[in-house]
């Protein structure tokens, strides 16, 4: 199954994404994660990508395609894969379209977390606490100022992609805001998937 997920910062893609690989025993291919681990490696890559990230801004497309290239080539992905956080620009949407049709492959379902803007930035103030909570670390770019430049990109930038989906007959729209366990629910409904 290739999945995309969509959705602003704070949508609860990332939970979500975790609950597919469990089930479908497919990898999350967040460009976020690739992006901050090529940041503590301490990668040229990373060198790039750290003050765009921090500040809230999208890196380059190249540099973002280039990373989803190379993983949808590997092995792993061979069964299939869920996107997240990628395409986040139509040039990206068009960019996948063009890896995919190379390696004849297709998606399944792009699936979009739709959210109340309002919640975000609680939501993400939550993740933050109980992050702090678990010992972890909070992200750099998870703070009100950066968190209102993402929503703004996610404007700008993102929300034109879930109209080319929907275009293609691919969307697949999700109330967000219900229950972690509503949401899963609901996307496992949307893929063909019962409970
Ligand atoms: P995320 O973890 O998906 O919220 O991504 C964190 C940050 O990484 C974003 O705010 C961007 O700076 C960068 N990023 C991640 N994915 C992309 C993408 N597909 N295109 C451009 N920038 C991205």
């Amino acid at each position: 199954m290739r999945l995309v997920l969509l959705g602003p910062p704070g949508a609860g893609k990332g939970t979500q994404a975790g609950r597919l690989v469990a089930k479908h025993a497919i990898p999350q291919l967040s460009t976020g994660d690739m992006l901050r681990a090529a940041v503590a490696e301490g990668a040229p890559l990373g060198a790039q990508a750290k003050e765009i990230m921090n500040r809230g801004e999208l890196v380059p497309d190249e540099l973002v395609i280039d990373l989803i290239d190379q993983r949808i080539g590997e092995p792993e992905c061979a069964r299939g894969f869920i996107l997240d956080g990628f395409p986040r620009t139509i040039a990206q949407a068009r960019a996948l379209d063009v890896l995919l049709a190379e390696r004849r492959m297709n998606l399944d379902a792009v699936i979009e977390l739709v959210v109340d803007e309002d919640a975000l930035l609680a939501r993400v103030e939550n993740r933050n606490r109980e992050t702090l909570k678990a010992g972890g670390v909070v992200r750099a770019d998870d703070n009100p100022d950066s968190l209102k430049i993402r929503l703004k990109a996610y404007r700008a930038q993102t929300a034109p992609v879930s109209a080319y989906y929907a275009e293609r007959g691919a969307l697949k729209q999700v109330d967000g805001m219900a229950s972690i366990d509503e949401v899963t629910a609901a996307i496992d409904g949307a893929v063909g998937v019962r409970a």
